[in-house]
């Protein structure tokens, strides 16, 4: 029996609906998300109307910085500092990729750790490892959302996470460690990655390589979460699992795109409207 497709558009627009109780509970005042961007980038201009459709779903005012190509990495810090200084500012996010010469660390690093609504501030990257915190990063937060939509109790599961990113790979494997998973974290430097991921109930895979998993890798009735975005060769926009073959044999699989990307904004949202001080 083919695999049963997680739809992440599904997930988010029913998750956006809580979100729309949760922020009118808030009250009238306006919840203000600024994403701050430098340069130009036209991937990232898909992806900021995406959030703000979103964000103006849920009643959130997300408001745009274009800063010059030019700007220094003092510059976008001083900006990012008068923004977390804001009593107007609920959530700050950064857009990325940001030009050579910032390091997205520093930048991360600038923001108020309770207005970090990306999840990504040392000090909630930190909290991870305690307990999973109030603010968590978005991707790795979207990828348990799916996860856990498949109704299926994690402790006692053997999870294969592949990659090991700051901004998926190890938050991911820390949250699904939190409940009582078996974590595997496979990467660049793994050997038989096969070995693994064929034990495996569940297989995250967050690497940037198209079709780097295939179903012959699987486990019989595996659930598949697909982080991946890369250009396919044909133009289309593909994950890191080859779909086919792996909806052949595995339980659950997250399609790309309409995945895990749709639920990672409904999270940005979720921290905004928690970093506004609503329980949700
Ligand atoms: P990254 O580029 O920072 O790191 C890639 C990871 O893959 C590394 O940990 C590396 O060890 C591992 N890797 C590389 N080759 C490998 C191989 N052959 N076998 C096993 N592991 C290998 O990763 P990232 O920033 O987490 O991004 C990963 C993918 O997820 C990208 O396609 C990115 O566009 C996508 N992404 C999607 C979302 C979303 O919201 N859907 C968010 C963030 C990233």
């Amino acid at each position: 029996m083919p695999a049963q497709i997680l739809d992440g558009k599904l997930i988010a627009q029913q998750m956006r609906l809580k979100l729309r109780v949760a922020r009118d509970g808030l009250g009238p005042c306006p919840i203000r998300l600024v994403s701050v961007e430098v340069g130009q980038n036209p991937a990232a201009a898909v992806y900021v109307r995406n959030q703000q459709r979103a964000a103006t779903e849920v009643g959130i005012e997300m408001e745009v910085r274009n800063l010059p190509v030019t700007t220094t990495e003092a510059q976008l810090v001083a900006t990012i500092a008068e923004l977390s200084g804001r009593a107007d500012v609920a959530g700050i996010l950064v857009q990325r990729p940001l030009p050579p010469g910032i390091d997205p660390r520093t930048v991360q690093s600038a923001i108020d750790p309770a207005k970090d609504v990306e999840g990504m501030h040392p000090a909630n990257m930190g909290a991870i490892l305690y307990r999973e915190p109030s603010l968590p990063p978005c991707t790795a937060a979207a990828a348990q959302q799916l996860i856990l939509a498949t109704g299926r109790d994690l402790r006692g599961t053997e999870t294969v996470v592949v990659g090991h990113s700051e901004i998926v790979g190890k938050p991911i494997a820390i949250l699904l460690l939190h409940r009582l998973s078996t974590v595997t974290v496979c990467h660049i430097g793994t050997k038989h990655l096969i070995e693994h991921t064929r034990r495996a109930d569940i297989v995250v895979v967050a690497v940037g390589k198209a079709g780097l998993v295939h179903g012959d890798m699987l486990k019989p009735g595996a659930c598949v979460i697909d982080v991946g975005i890369n250009q396919g060769a044909d133009g289309r926009i593909v994950g890191d699992v080859d779909f086919a073959s792996c909806r052949e044999v595995a339980g659950f699989l997250t399609p790309v795109p309409g995945g895990v990307g749709p639920v990672t904004v409904a999270m940005l949202l979720r921290n905004t409207l928690r970093a506004a001080g609503a329980t949700v």
